[in-house]
């Protein structure tokens, strides 16, 4: 049981796992499987509890579901014919009830071993069983030999695959323990008074007087090698984008200048603050790389047609990207009335459009004489050359998507590039995760918007709600009706959709209503809206596609069903689709009862707060970090011991480590990036 006793062979922490005694090409290819595959990485495979078998439980405190030590004389061996043979073997003390160890399989040889009047010393967990508590297969050994020795540390139970047992990882996470003073410690000297790497690994493999916690300096000491190893990933990425040339232009503010003078309204503070900021990188050498955050409705499509237009003016093509057809096409239809008053067409590239729409386009974009398009990721699939393509914003996204990216660079396109989001994350975090983007953000709302009320209410007073619609309808107000997902299902998602949408009918004879949904051609969708934004449509039922973006500033009433099943974040951003005009909005948040804790918790903190960075917050938190919105969208990889929420202290350390490591040791951000991303790092190779 103790493991590292045996002698190790002279092998270093960069060889393959096959160099350690007992793993054999079967066992390395298992541990692949986990991604393990020098020695150091068993380093790095912690485990993921404790076991306390350093103390002996005495028979009579044992109780069912503890998980424990014990030993005892063997009092008898037996036999039960049933079904299946099964071993019952009897421990006792000469006190207490006996104790039942059952086996299933027993060999022969086994059996010889356990004479009665021997010690046997057990572990496993305890269950109820007919005559008194059992324990099902538990591990053993023969406690009166000379050699039984209770261990000194907790026993590690660290996270398997099929065709390893606890054992086997125990004595090969000694034997990698054995060489944990070769680790290179890229921190050492950068961090005095903290422990060491080596101790660090050494304490969360191995546990002191009680197993590690995410509070141990040591826990925190690994959490920053690995976050760090993230964050330098994203710089080098990074730096391999300075050094490229993107297309340098002198961004000019004619046409911009000439917009302005059309608006019905000022642009704010906040929207010139990051329009100058994205400005200015159109100037610089280096590709723009900029992640602008802002809250639903802060204004971000003004500050895309800006910079659009300086990009344009000075002699470049755009290319703007959503990521669905109805937002393609609501982005196309905003675009395309802003810039027909400076006489500048827009394309409009979609995957279902027709063949012949499509040559149009392509050889446009081709020979140059289409200098603005709008589009969803069509716009970067095979066959679509650009002439001279300068800059890409993309909505509603925070990465532009890593395919996307090789493919232009494949074409050696390295043009400018703007994302754009409305799923704000706190600051410290998106410097983490963007470490590779520049970040600007709208910190407010243009003048005049009026706060959204918001109701909880039981789905019993749908009708109730109904009639109070009619009301509001006579009042003139435009009103979405939204059919979240209910099934991860798109047709029965628009089943309950098509049930709302009669029952609307039927209980509003007099009222326009449509349904929108994501199965209907581009068309057609295109046209509901446009109905629904000019006022002919008065209600329009809809599944999720609207979730993002969409902007029809007269609807200002808003019933969303199901909303217990939804998280914040989209709660938050189908909210953010009313609350856009100048009348008072409301919020109707429908829920099917009973409410969870939790579900119910979502919906107060909507009730009570309308700040998409405070939402977002909160989001976080009660989803842990490795859901949220965003990081798993964006294909981040999941971090193995470090979490975002919790080591926020953490990541505001990095940029500094980070950029004294790339001065001081590059061999050293070299060796992190490896420990932690691997050969295979997910930020490898993409520009
Ligand atoms: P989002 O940031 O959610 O994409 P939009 O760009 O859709 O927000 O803008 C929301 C609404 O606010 C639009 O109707 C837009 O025309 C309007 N808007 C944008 N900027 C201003 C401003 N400075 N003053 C008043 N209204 C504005
Ligand atoms: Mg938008």
């Amino acid at each position: 049981m103790a493991a590292g006793s045996r002698s190790v062979k002279p092998v270093r922490l960069q060889d393959p796992l096959t160099a350690l005694p007992g793993i054999g090409p079967a066992l390395a290819t298992c541990m692949g499987a986990l991604g393990l595959e020098r020695i150091e990485d068993l380093l790095f495979h912690l485990p993921l509890r404790f076991q306390d078998r350093r103390h002996l439980l005495p028979l009579n405190a044992l109780r069912p579901g503890m998980e424990c030590a014990t030993v005892g004389e063997i009092v008898d061996l037996q036999r039960q014919q049933g079904r299946r043979e099964q071993w019952l073997l009897l421990l006792g003390d000469g006190v207490a009830a006996p104790l039942t160890l059952r086996f299933f399989h027993l060999s022969p040889a086994l059996r010889q071993q356990w004479q009665r009047g021997r010690r046997l010393w057990c572990f496993g967990e305890l269950r109820a069983g007919a005559r008194g508590v059992e324990m099902v297969h538990p591990e053993w050994q023969l406690a009166d030999r000379n050699d039984f020795r209770l261990p000194e540390h907790l026993t590690p139970f660290y996270p398997s695959t099929q065709g390893m047992n606890q054992q086997q990882w125990r004595r090969f996470a000694g034997m990698a323990l054995a060489l944990v003073e070769e680790l290179r410690d890229p921190l050492q000297e950068l961090l005095p008074g903290w422990p060491t790497l080596a101790d660090s690994i050494r304490y969360l493999h191995q546990g002191g007087q009680r197993a590690p916690a995410a509070s141990d300096r040591e826990w925190q000491r690994v959490a920053l090698d690995e976050l760090l190893a993230h964050h330098l990933a994203l710089r080098r990425e990074r730096h391999r984008l300075d050094v490229q040339r993107g297309i340098s232009c002198h961004p000019d503010p004619v046409l911009w200048q000439r917009l302005r003078g059309h608006l019905p309204f000022t642009p704010t503070a906040a929207q010139e603050r990051v329009i100058a900021e994205a400005v200015h990188d159109l100037a610089g050498t280096r590709p723009m790389r900029r992640l602008l955050q802002g809250d639903v409705g802060s204004g971000k499509t003004l500050v895309a047609a800006a910079v659009l237009l300086h990009a344009v003016a000075a002699g470049m093509q755009v290319a703007v990207m959503a990521p669905t057809e109805i937002l393609a096409l609501q982005l196309h239809e905003r675009l395309s009335s802003w810039m027909q008053l400076l006489d500048l067409p827009v394309g409009l590239l979609l995957g279902s459009q027709g063949a012949r729409q499509r040559r149009e386009v392509l050889t446009a974009l081709r020979d140059g004489s289409m200098t603005i398009v709008c589009g969803t990721q069509a716009l970067f699939q095979e066959g679509v050359e650009f002439s001279h393509l300068g800059l890409v914003i993309v909505d509603e996204q925070h990465r532009f998507g890593v395919e996307q990216r090789r493919r232009l660079l494949e074409k050696g396109i390295v043009p400018h590039l703007l994302v754009m989001t409305a799923t704000p994350i706190p600051r410290t975090l998106a410097m983490t995760l963007h470490a590779d983007l520049d970040l600007s953000t709208i910190d407010s709302l243009p003048p005049g918007r009026q706060p959204i009320e918001t109701l909880v209410l039981a789905d019993e007073r749908r009708e109730e709600l109904i009639g109070r619609l009619h009301h509001l309808l006579e009042a003139g107000r435009q009103i979405y009706w939204v059919c979240p997902l209910i099934e991860e299902s798109e047709l029965l998602q628009l089943q309950a959709a098509e049930a709302s949408y009669a029952e609307l009918q039927v209980a509003l004879p007099a009222t326009a209503i449509a349904l929108l949904h994501g199965r209907q051609r581009s068309e057609e969708k295109a046209e509901i809206m446009a109905a629904f934004r000019r006022g002919d449509v008065r209600v329009l039922v809809a599944t999720t596609v609207i979730e993002v973006g969409v902007d029809v500033p007269n609807a200002s009433v808003m019933v969303i069903e199901n909303a217990e099943r939804l998280g914040l974040a989209q709660l938050h951003q189908l909210r953010g689709r009313v609350g856009r005009g100048a009348e008072a909005s409301l919020c109707i948040l429908l829920y099917h009862g009973p409410l969870s804790v939790k579900a119910r918790e979502r919906l107060q903190i909507l009730r009570e707060s309308q700040d998409g960075f405070v939402i977002a917050r909160k989001d976080l938190e009660m989803r842990g970090p490795g859901e949220f919105l965003g990081i798993r969208q964006s294909g981040e990889r999941q971090l193995r011991v470090a979490d975002f929420l919790r080591d926020e202290a953490l990541m505001a350390m990095l940029p500094e480590l980070a950029a004294t490591l790339e001065r001081s040791s590059p061999t050293m951000c070299e060796i992190l990036v490896q420990r932690w991303l691997g050969s295979a790092s997910a930020y490898a190779g993409v520009a």
